[in-house]
């Protein structure tokens, strides 16, 4: 059986002339899936019921419900998907909710192969990458499914890694025949792959967000091997900040670790290679991975840095820590699901 979630218009047009009716029907079956999030093709109650036993004889909706919930005692929840085929594969999103928000961070590939040394999922190394319809099963199928205002592609795996996936997934999003969500409720985050970057820029209007960690290119090359290929400079000449002067966001994302990259040196270079540009930079406290390699910055030092970058003209913020019982650094719920089965 294929799933029809995932598919685009073009896709559901192709099959709605394939069980012999007229392109209109694929708008229809877009509407159930999109708008309606029904979970079989029976509710699809304007179609008729021949058409409905035709669709369903090679296709179902597709939508799988996570097979387990951690919940932290701040409300975020941690959700675990099996999207394996013959043996399990676990992937993972989060759910966290904060006052008139609720934002889920979504998984893009099973594992990852960038490889950067701090990240628990880069340790796994790379399965496979996640489908359209598996990216969005992630939003459509779990409870808080209609409350969502925010989605962050920063789960598992590098977005632009899987470009044409997440292309398709953000335009089941952000199309009239889709959610018609503004792409300014969706972020995306890289490490810096630009091929992959620059069709997201042109092909989407949601916001981007770039994994910089460290402003210096030989101390960034220590931690993210990303950083050979595509050094950090190069990544920003590759940004065109017309781009980013209206509707779509540019943030950088910082995780600050102790001396390593929260001193006034690294603030010093920070604000030399971001200073003049429309971007801001979110500081994110780092989840202990228990191996004592990387010490996460204290918050004493957290602010000072903060203070300093937006005294310097950059917009900074500290992102709240959430979770962080349940072990909501990315892919540890996977590696412990993984060594238990
Ligand atoms: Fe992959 Fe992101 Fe982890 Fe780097 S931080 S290894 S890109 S999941």
């Amino acid at each position: 059986m294929e799933k029809l979630i995932g598919k685009d218009i073009n896709e559901l047009t192709s099959i709605a002339e394939q069980i012999g009716q007229k392109p209109f029907v694929a708008k229809q079956i877009a509407h159930w899936l999109y708008t309606k999030r029904i979970h079989s093709i029976d509710e699809m109650s304007n179609l008729s019921k021949q058409c409905r036993n035709k669709l369903s004889e090679r296709y179902n909706i597709g939508l799988k419900a996570p097979i387990k919930v951690t919940v932290s005692n701040d409300g975020t929840k941690k959700y675990l998907f099996d999207v394996g085929i013959d043996t399990p594969e676990y992937i993972e999103s989060v759910y966290i909710p904060d006052s008139d928000r609720a934002t889920l961070c979504v998984s893009t590939q099973a594992g990852c192969r960038m490889g950067c040394k701090f990240c628990f999922t880069g340790g796994l190394g790379f399965h496979r990458n996640l489908t359209s319809s598996e990216i969005l099963n992630q939003i459509f199928s779990i409870p808080e499914s209609n409350t969502l205002t925010n989605i962050v592609y920063m789960g598992m795996g590098e977005p632009m890694d899987n470009i044409d996936n997440v292309l398709k997934s953000l335009s089941a999003m952000t199309s009239s025949w889709g959610c018609g969500w503004s792409g300014s409720r969706i972020t995306v985050s890289t490490v810096g792959l630009i091929p992959g970057m620059k069709r997201f820029l042109s092909e989407s209007d949601c916001h981007l967000a770039i994994s910089l960690h460290n402003p210096f290119d030989d101390e960034r090359l220590s931690i993210m091997p990303i950083q050979r290929a595509y050094p950090i400079s190069k990544v920003l000449d590759s940004l065109d900040d017309n781009l980013f002067k209206h509707q779509r966001r540019l943030s950088f994302e910082y995780i600050c670790f102790a001396g390593a990259n929260d001193t006034i040196r690294h603030a010093r270079e920070l604000v030399r290679r971001l200073g003049k540009r429309h971007c801001r930079i979110n500081l994110i406290k780092y989840h202990n991975d228990g191996t004592g390699e990387f010490i996460g910055s204290s918050q004493q030092q957290m602010e000072w840095l903060c203070n300093y970058l937006n005294d310097n003209g950059i917009r900074t913020t500290i992102r709240r820590s959430r979770g962080e019982d349940i072990m909501a650094a990315c892919g540890m719920l996977v590696a412990k699901e993984t060594k238990e089965s």
